[in-house]
């Protein structure tokens, strides 16, 4: 059902997009904004979403968006690489509230993975501050 509903503005990363919500980010031009995910499943969980489209799910993208989106996924996975180490990297996206979207802007999750350490459940954890964010944040900043 939700895979094909209109676009609304309202939702969160519209409104981090508007300036609206605020938010810790790592990266932005104007193809995508990356930012921190406040319930993280791990140290350095980030988002990437599309800047200037109506997208809900991946498969709402133009095709003529689609490149320069993921060109950006991938920096934004290289940045977090560089600026953490992780051992590995999990990058996912839902689409449709079945499939376990909750936010309903298109957006790519990139979650460091370490050995031994395992990744907390989707949209389960607790909600972590902007202070708390930073550190990480800023160390990803640094990676690009
Ligand atoms: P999904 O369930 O794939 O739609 O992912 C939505 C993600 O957004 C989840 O991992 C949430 O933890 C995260 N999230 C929800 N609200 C915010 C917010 N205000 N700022 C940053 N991340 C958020």
């Amino acid at each position: 059902m939700t895979l094909h509903a209109p676009y609304d503005s309202a939702n969160i990363f519209g409104k981090i997009l508007r300036g609206e919500m605020p938010s810790v980010k790592v990266f932005e031009d104007d193809i995508a904004l990356a930012f921190m995910d406040v319930f993280p499943q791990g140290e350095g969980h980030t988002l990437v979403i599309p800047k200037g489209v109506e997208a809900r799910n991946f498969l709402d993208l133009p095709d003529d968006k689609v490149g320069a989106y993921m060109l950006r996924v991938q920096k934004v996975a290289r940045a977090v690489e560089k600026g953490l180490k992780p051992d590995g990297l999990r990058i996912f996206q839902f689409n449709g509230a079945p499939a376990g979207q909750t936010v309903f802007h298109l957006h790519f999750h990139i979650l460091p993975v370490w050995d031994g350490v395992k990744p907390g459940a989707h949209a389960a954890g607790g909600m972590k501050s902007a202070a708390e964010l930073e550190p990480v944040a800023a160390k990803i900043r640094a990676g690009f």
